[in-house]
């Protein structure tokens, strides 16, 4: 509250001095003077009067400072109340466990939360529970790190990772953090902060690490035993054909010296068995191939896939004029790749869409392209015999097919060719379809 101060009461009183000093020289000067009790007793009631009317100015000042003081008071009380109530809602909603530490009385008051999460009853201003209760681990590295936070009065927050010991025994990993409250003096005289209970977060990250810890060595096993295989398969097939080769001639020379000597189940058998010897040569030089895709040491270039489209199909000019063949495109774009393998792929595709037609009706192969974001999609749909979906997987892989040699030409390797490049360059590819519906390949190449 506001009280008259003592300079306006000084200042009063050197008026009423002067006034009862200078009061009469100053009538008389002016032409009023008179010793009559009258006049005295008028000049009293003026001076009455005229403190009075002074006296009431004063007061009205005081009460209109008064007021407006009493309703600053009023605000801050109403803002004090509000951020009181929100600080104990805030304590209340969150699930982090909210700290208030008061250095001078060295009293704490945890958030309710902390009975939720440690199992701790009540801890109210029990100052020394923090501690005792960090794991032993972290204890000493934690107390280090924070009394440095402390002595340095740091302005910015406070921040820190350990492992609390909760009332079941069990562990959990908190992030901590706090901010330092400051006197006017900058003297530290309070934090407040939040205990956060990242242990879910922290058996994540610990099995994320774990699993990328094994897949790396997946990866790199992989890695070396892919090598390997390729190593294997191309010794293997380069050295075997030699043997085979000889095979082969002997067989030959066989039939042709001693025909004469042989009767038909001898001849059938050298037969078959020239056939088996010319097969496993063809299978050699397939796995021959497969083990050198991806060895493409060319380099990246822009290919208009129209002239690459163009030569493809003119591999196979003979086949589409007699079928009545018709091969569509529109508007390929040019990408930027290793010529090679890509010619490889639609030249696999185009011929198995040639190869598989329908008995019924001539080939129709339609290549299209979609420009996606970050990669190219294309497709070679035909309208030949069709695939059931249950092998959509299947004719991917290496040697396998879904027919017999007799009904379709072929090893069974060039899809598994088209897989190798494909995922190679970190594409997919796979097919669309149903028997007797035509298929779709699609393969995604990216930019
Ligand atoms: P190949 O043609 O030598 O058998 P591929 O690896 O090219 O080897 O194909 C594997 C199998 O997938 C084929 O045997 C065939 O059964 C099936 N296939 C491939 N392309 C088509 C197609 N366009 N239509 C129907 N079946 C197909």
């Amino acid at each position: 509250m506001y009280k008259p101060s003592n300079k306006i009461i000084s200042i009063y009183l050197v008026i009423g001095i002067l006034w009862i000093l200078i009061s009469d020289r100053s009538f008389a000067y002016f032409g009023f003077y008179g010793d009559t009790v009258l006049f005295q007793t008028l000049k009293g009631i003026g001076f009455i009067v005229a403190s009075g009317f002074l006296f009431w100015i004063m007061l009205r000042r005081y009460e209109n400072k008064n007021q407006k003081y009493l309703n600053r008071l009023k605000n801050i009380t109403e803002e004090l109340t509000l951020s009181n109530k929100r600080y104990t809602v805030v304590t209340k909603a969150t699930n982090n466990i909210i700290w208030d530490w008061d250095f001078k009385k060295n009293k704490v008051s945890w958030g309710e939360s902390l009975t939720k999460i440690f199992g701790y009853p009540n801890l109210e201003n029990h100052s020394t529970w923090w501690t005792d209760k960090i794991h032993p681990e972290d204890k000493e590295r934690v107390a280090q790190k924070f009394n440095t936070f402390i002595e340095s009065s740091n302005k910015e927050k406070w921040s820190d990772e350990y492992r609390i010991i909760t009332e079941s025994g069990s562990i959990r990993h908190i992030y901590d953090r706090g901010y330092l409250l400051f006197n006017k003096k900058g003297k530290p005289i309070r934090m407040i902060g939040s205990l956060e209970d990242i242990s879910e977060r922290k058996i994540n990250e610990e099995q994320l690490k774990e699993l990328n810890l094994q897949i790396n060595k997946r990866v790199e096993e992989l890695a070396v035993s892919n090598a390997e295989l390729e190593q294997f398969a191309y010794i293997a097939s380069h050295d075997l054909q030699e043997p085979l080769r000889m095979i082969t001639r002997f067989l030959s020379e066989i039939q042709r010296k001693y025909s004469d000597n042989l009767d038909d189940k001898g001849k059938e058998y050298i037969h078959y068995a020239v056939d088996g010897a010319h097969r496993m040569r063809n299978l050699i030089l397939d796995l021959l191939e497969y083990s050198r895709v991806g060895k493409f040491d060319q380099t990246i270039e822009t290919i208009d896939l129209n002239i690459l489209i163009e030569e493809v199909t003119n591999y196979h000019e003979a086949f589409i004029k007699e079928s009545n063949a018709v091969i569509k495109w529109n508007h390929l774009p040019a990408i930027k790749n290793r010529k090679t393998p890509i010619q490889l792929v639609f030249q696999n595709l185009i011929s198995n869409a040639l190869k598989y037609h329908s008995p019924s009706e001539p080939p129709k192969i339609e290549i299209t392209h979609q420009d996606l974001e970050d990669h190219w999609l294309f497709s070679v749909k035909d309208n030949g015999i069709g695939i059931d979906p249950m092998f959509s997987e299947k004719i991917f892989i290496i040697f396998q097919r879904l027919h017999a040699k007799h009904e379709y030409s072929g090893t069974g390797i060039g899809l598994a060719i088209c897989k190798k490049i494909i995922e190679a360059q970190g594409g997919k590819i796979w097919v669309e379809s149903e028997e007797g519906q035509g298929s779709t390949f699609c393969f995604t190449v990216s930019k």
